[in-house]
């Protein structure tokens, strides 16, 4: 069998959707067998090439991660953004909120902004979360191995978090984000009676103006721009 060619390219963001594949270890040694990892640096040293499959994580926050974006999408058939960072902007975009003159305080400069991989190039799919989930990215590997077509999931955390019989949040006066939030997570934070805070995005479908409402008048209106924030969404 001849092994697909793969690239992980690391963007603004810290290296917790790499630790999360890494932390997979056996399945990930496994995985090794049909896949070579040309480029990953945290494993080994490579140079850009023709990759298969390539996936960025991280946001682009420079004029050199914009070119390099462009670089990689030419030579890659399959590119996938990898994690909220990616996929949203992340974490990394929290510096679009500060002012000029706190960033000056920080290692960027005031007219730096981290934003989602797909404001340069475009995708071939989004795997959601911050971070990303070990076994959702091996599931996703399996699926694209055997030829299927991966597509989003359209729905909101509470599908998932109502199907595991969990006592609402919001029910219970707390704060939640998943109404509005994409599935996929298995509603892990609400599970473990933690608020969602919306690290894979707003779903399409979302009634966010409803959601800000509610979330309103149970005292939130704060929170709700914070969190909607952390994930580089216009409060
Ligand atoms: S999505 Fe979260 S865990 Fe993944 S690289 Fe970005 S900040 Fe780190
Ligand atoms: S706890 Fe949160 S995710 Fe679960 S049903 Fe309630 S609002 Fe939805
Ligand atoms: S429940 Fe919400 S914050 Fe927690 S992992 Fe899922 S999407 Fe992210």
């Amino acid at each position: 069998m001849v092994k697909k060619k793969v690239g992980v390219f690391k963007f603004t963001c810290c290296s917790g959707c790499q630790v999360e594949i890494l932390n997979q270890a056996e399945r990930f040694l496994e995985l090794r067998k049909k896949l070579d990892f040309k480029y990953m640096k945290i494993l080994k040293k490579g140079k850009i090439q023709k990759f298969d499959i390539g996936f960025i994580k991280g946001a682009i926050s420079s004029k050199e991660e914009v070119e390099l974006a462009k670089e990689i999408r030419e030579k890659t058939d399959y590119l996938i953004a990898l994690g909220s960072c990616a996929v949203l902007g992340g974490i990394s975009a929290m510096q679009n909120f500060v002012s000029a003159k706190n960033k000056r305080k920080t290692n960027y400069t005031p007219k730096d902004k981290s934003v989602p991989v797909e404001k340069y190039v475009k995708v071939e799919y989004r795997l959601r979360g911050c971070p990303i989930t070990g076994s959702e990215f091996l599931q996703m590997i399996n699926d694209l191995l055997a030829g299927k077509t991966l597509r989003d999931l359209e729905t909101p955390v509470c599908n998932e978090c109502r199907k595991n019989n969990n006592e609402c949040l919001i029910e219970k006066g707390e704060f939640c984000a998943g109404p509005i939030t994409y599935a996929g997570c298995k509603a892990i934070c609400p599970e473990n009676n933690t608020s969602c805070i919306g690290c894979r995005g707003i779903t399409k479908d979302a009634n966010l103006k409803e959601w800000k409402k509610k979330m309103k008048e149970k005292g939130f209106e704060e929170k709700s721009k914070e969190v909607l924030r952390i994930f580089n969404h216009e409060p």
